[in-house]
């Protein structure tokens, strides 16, 4: 028996659960097929920074119009997903990396972006007094923040469900073929029939791509994470510096969470990782070095999730420039969490109208793929 809907999405992790939902609130009926379980991927392994500090040129339109759907994400899916504005800050260790800073502040300036401040040190003693004192200055977002993942899940779950979403969980795709203006997708003994289809399948996506007859070149990112054992509140912001690998935030429990993009060993195919010792003992020293008072604390848990990393590390968002009615959203390179609801909207309005009201052409798959061969795009319209 063959599933039929408006759309089909691939993928249950943030991305795909925001496409749907957006679609579904026009009126679109959507069947959303997760080989696994909702939010076992990057989605439910994230450090969940709501970030537009220091992000790419291409994804800073749709960054900044995301961090107003954080700002009242409450009114979107009914919860407020543990989103706290306590700003994000990168920290700068001597005067040549605050130079760096600087240009990058009048870079945006000339580009009519004035959401990046800078800091001085003695405002950065006062926002984050335990940081070493040799750090000279910093570059601020101060409405940037971080959420909760296992908040903003359920909520993005629920909402979608509400909005009449067909959640399949266990539902591997393993085969994409379009006909007369129809995706088939199969998937097991299962098909499932859409004139309209997101690829949202985050570490694997480029295989979906594939599918569907686009060469999207994607590697994998494996980023580990550290969890401390609790102590009082002693830093509110985001931090992060020029020149380690570093991301370094206290959760309202307590718990210090530190990252920074050291990778973990990782295999696709078995969708596993394993923590990398050595590395992830630079992580930590890369926090002590920042933070010299934490030294004597202990880790209580670490883990490391899988996400696609696209060549020049910015998310790859935009319709299919071969096949008909395709979104892909993939390649997010460690830092999609933030683009999710933003995304959504686009996707949704991509796939209905043609057009986005958020700029994402810089983000546009192209950009990234090698020659795309009509021949195959041609195959699968008669095959
Ligand atoms: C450790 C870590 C820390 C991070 N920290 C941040 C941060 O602080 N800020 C930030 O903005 N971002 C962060 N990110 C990145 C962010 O979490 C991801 O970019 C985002 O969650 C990607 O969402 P997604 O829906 O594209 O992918 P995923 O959540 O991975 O979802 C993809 C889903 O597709 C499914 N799938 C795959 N193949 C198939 C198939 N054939 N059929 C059906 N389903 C399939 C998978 O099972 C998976 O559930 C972090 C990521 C990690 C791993």
């Amino acid at each position: 028996m063959i599933e039929t809907a408006d759309a089909i999405v691939i993928g249950g992790g943030l991305h795909g659960l925001s496409a749907a939902l957006q679609l579904a609130r026009r009126g679109v009926s959507v069947i959303l097929a997760e080989r696994s379980r909702i939010g076992r991927h990057a989605s439910g392994s994230s450090a969940a920074g709501v970030r537009t500090l220091n992000r790419g040129r291409a994804e800073l339109p749709i960054a900044l119009r995301s961090m107003e759907m954080w700002h009242d994400i409450e009114s979107l899916v009914g919860d407020n997903c543990g989103f706290h504005a306590d700003g994000q800050i990168k920290v700068a260790e001597s005067d040549a990396e605050l130079d760096i800073l600087r240009a990058r502040v009048d870079g945006l300036r000339q580009d009519g972006f004035t959401h990046e401040e800078i800091i001085d040190a003695d405002e950065l003693r006062e926002l984050v007094p335990a940081l070493a004192r040799h750090c000279v200055g910093g570059l601020i977002v101060r409405r940037d923040g971080a959420a909760d993942p296992h908040r903003t899940l359920p909520a993005f779950l629920r909402s979608a469900l509400a909005a009449g979403v067909t959640v399949h969980e266990g539902v591997g795709v393993e085969g994409l073929s379009h006909r007369q203006g129809t995706w088939r997708v199969a998937a097991g003994d299962r098909a499932f029939e859409a004139p309209l289809l997101v690829n949202a399948a985050g570490a694997w996506a480029s295989g979906i791509a594939a599918m569907a007859g686009d060469e999207i070149p994607l590697e994998t990112k494996a980023s580990m994470m550290i969890v401390t054992e609790r102590i009082a509140p002693f830093v509110r912001p985001t931090v992060s510096t020029v020149g380690r690998k570093l991301s370094f935030k206290q959760s309202s429990q307590g718990t210090l969470l530190i990252g920074g993009g050291q990778q973990a060993r990782h295999d696709l195919e078995s969708e596993t990782t394993e923590i990398d010792a050595e590395r992830l003992a630079r992580q930590a020293a890369a926090a002590v070095a920042m933070f010299p008072g934490i030294a004597r604390l202990r880790i209580v848990r670490t883990w490391a999730g899988l996400d696609g990393l696209s060549a020049d590390h910015m998310a790859v968002a935009g319709l299919s420039p071969s096949a008909p009615g395709l979104m892909h959203l993939l390649g997010f390179s460690g830092h999609g969490f933030q683009l999710v609801p933003a995304l959504g909207v686009a996707t949704a309005e991509l796939l209905l109208e043609g057009r986005s009201s958020v700029d994402i052409c810089g983000l546009a798959p192209q950009r990234l793929m090698h020659e795309v061969s009509v021949g195959s795009t041609h195959a699968l319209a008669n095959g």
